[in-house]
């Protein structure tokens, strides 16, 4: 069997972190097996257009490296579906369903469904179509239509159950009394989700439909669908949420959910993936960093997971840390002068303060922020832990130490700094001063921070008269 698995987001604006997951997920079985990815734009709710929305998807996916293939009857060109391009499909097949007695046009109007939703909530019943023009025959319904605005339900059968096969979930039953007779073909002769999503499956030879668990309830609809036009089903595996810290269904109220918002705070594409790779499926073992390779190699729908997934920020900004502590320094470099405000430094010697901050960033959007130290000055020391460690009696005899081996300096590299700690350090072995209580009164000294950027380098950066002048302060107080 070829393998073909298709992403097929609706368009309505951007493309959120669970549509990435899905679209990866896809991705990853995909390559895994050999087969094809394909991308194919759900369009067929005109009053869901949304300006540009198709553009940011398809940027956005391109941005986080996951190219779709060519699909079948698209050999030669190399965008995706439209759902909207294709109408003429689904009226030929809608017509099938029509003259097999499997679907049947509806006449009502919508304020007779409006009507029948409030009484059938008065009277606490679920709500539903009552299947009032099933009963008109068929010539009549077809000259109606000439003149009459119609939609095009199906037949759900009136008893028994549809079993439906998860690869996620298992086995199961539904009845189908609890299922509506779903509408197909609305009345301005667009298909519905339903409908379309089914005929395109089918004619682009999809073998697995991996996607959001909110479609699980669709599933009989669909299923019921293959049946009546005597097509072999794709198998279906539906994906479970992502959640809020709160475990509430993740949302835009609380923090971004859109790819892009991740990608322009300076979350690498590469991390975001590994991350969501995880949310849902768990590899087996202990491994927490994969390339996207690995991934492909260890993905598997058997180690999907049936719970909702949080999407834990913490963890995002560890991992993102340790993809920019892996990058190549060039790369590196690249990005924080993409994110940086460059107005803000000394030009000449931005790269020694970023490449100070290689090990102190989470995502480069932050920058900023962890740059201040490197322009501002020093504020004033308020942590208990950090005065206790100045308030030491060796601490003057450290600073008068740096500042003499400075003095007798040319100047200031990160080297020279290192070569300069490790020999105070030497000296002054004997009196205890070591670890905490040399590199941590230094960074306080030229920082009042007791973390950040590399010391040597940052140190490097300030340069030989700021050194002094800070150390000198520090010494004062
Ligand atoms: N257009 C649907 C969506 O936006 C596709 C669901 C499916 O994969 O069947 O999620």
């Amino acid at each position: 069997m070829t393998v073909t698995l298709r992403f097929a987001p609706s368009p309505t604006g951007y493309l959120h972190v669970g549509g990435q997951r899905t679209a990866l997920y896809n991705y990853l079985f995909a390559k895994k097996h050999g087969g094809k990815f394909i991308l194919r734009i759900e369009d067929t709710d005109q009053s869901r257009y949304v300006e540009g929305a198709v553009e940011n998807l398809m940027n956005s996916l391109s941005a986080m490296g996951l190219q779709w293939d060519k699909g079948p009857g698209k050999e030669d060109e190399s965008g995706p579906y439209f759902q909207s391009k294709r109408l003429d499909i689904y009226h030929k097949e809608i017509d099938k369903l029509l003259s097999a007695g499997n679907a049947y046009r509806c006449f009502c109007s919508s304020e007779r469904l409006e009507k029948l939703r409030n009484e059938q909530m008065a009277a606490g019943e679920p709500s539903g179509y009552d299947k009032k023009c099933r009963s008109i025959d068929s010539k009549e319904s077809a000259k109606r239509a000439e003149n009459e605005p119609f939609v095009v339900r199906m037949k759900i059968p009136d008893s028994g159950d549809c079993e439906i096969k998860d690869l996620v979930r298992g086995e199961s039953k539904v009845a189908w009394s609890t299922v509506d007779d779903q509408i197909l073909l609305k009345s301005d002769n667009f298909p519905t989700y339903h409908f379309a999503n089914v005929v395109d499956d089918h004619y682009m030879g999809i073998s697995h439909v991996i996607r959001g668990e909110e479609w699980l309830p669709s599933l009989p609809k669909h299923l019921l669908l293959y049946k009546f036009f005597a097509w072999k089903s794709p198998e279906f595996a539906h994906l479970p949420l992502l959640l809020n810290q709160d475990r509430s269904k993740l949302s835009k109220r609380q923090g971004d959910v859109a790819v892009e918002d991740y990608l322009t705070k300076g979350y690498l594409p590469e991390t975001l993936n590994n991350f969501l790779a995880l949310l849902g499926w768990n590899p087996g073992t202990e491994q927490e960093i994969f390339s996207m390779d690995e991934l492909i190699e260890s993905f598997d729908l058997d180690r999907v997971n049936k719970a909702g997934a949080v999407f834990d920020k913490t963890k995002l900004n560890w991992m993102n840390s340790q993809y920019i502590q892996k990058m190549d320094m060039d790369n590196y470099l690249e990005y924080c002068r993409k994110f940086a405000d460059m107005s803000l430094l000394n030009t000449d010697r931005a790269d020694i303060a970023f490449k100070a901050l290689k090990t102190a960033l989470d995502y480069f959007g932050e920058i900023n922020e962890k740059l201040k130290i490197f322009y501002e000055k020093p504020q004033p020391i308020d942590n208990e832990d950090a005065k206790e460690i100045l308030n030491d009696e060796r601490i003057p005899i450290l600073f008068t130490a740096y500042l003499k081996a400075l003095d007798e300096s040319e100047n200031l590299t990160a080297d020279s700094f290192k070569i300069i700690l490790k020999s105070i350090q030497k000296e002054y072995k004997k009196q205890g001063i070591k670890g905490k209580y040399l590199w941590m009164p230094i960074r306080l000294a030229l920082t009042s921070e007791m973390h950040g950027p590399e010391l040597p380098a940052l140190a490097e950066y300030l340069g030989l008269e700021e050194n002094k002048k800070r150390v000198k302060e520090a010494l004062k107080r």
